[in-house]
């Protein structure tokens, strides 16, 4: 448990939630401030700070219980599709550092906007696509 974490805390009893499932290792409960009713939150008891600092038991863990509790979510407010979000850092807009999925119902016409595609130049994509596979290699 980290010292200040609200989901930490939420976690350890000491603050409270909506809570719609848990088990030894994950705890998934409601926003607070839903973007749609059903609004969903998925974390891990250990806290991990974001994806690049968790472990691969840990993230596999939450994958699983997202993929366990996403029709029942859906299902609770009748929605038939949804966004599966993880705002990591700062820059991404995470505001609570500790990582979380957010599972959010979506409806017809309900004003939630999605990203616009910007375009590559051609030059930059293949320097990118290097850079990326060799930072994969090097791993
Ligand atoms: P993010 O921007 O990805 O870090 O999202 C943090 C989310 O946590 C926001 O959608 C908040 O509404 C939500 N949140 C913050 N405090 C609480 C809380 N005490 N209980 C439930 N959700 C919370
Ligand atoms: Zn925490």
């Amino acid at each position: 448990m980290k010292k200040d974490c609200i989901f930490c805390k939420i976690v350890a009893g000491e603050l409270p939630a909506y809570k719609v499932y848990e088990d030894q290792n994950i705890l998934a409960f409601l926003d607070i401030n839903p973007i749609n009713p059903g609004h969903t939150l998925v974390v891990s008891k250990v806290h991990s700070e974001n994806i690049a600092d968790t472990t691969e038991a840990t993230f596999v863990d939450l994958i699983k219980v997202i993929k366990k509790i996403y029709p029942a979510v859906l299902n609770g407010v009748g929605a038939a599709d949804a966004n599966l979000t993880i705002n990591s850092g700062e820059l991404a807009g995470q505001a609570v550092l500790h990582l979380h999925f957010h599972i959010i119902p979506r409806f017809a016409g309900d004003g939630h906007k999605l990203w616009t595609g910007k375009s590559y130049a051609s030059s930059e994509v293949e320097s990118i696509v290097q850079n990326i596979k060799n930072f994969i290699d090097s791993d």
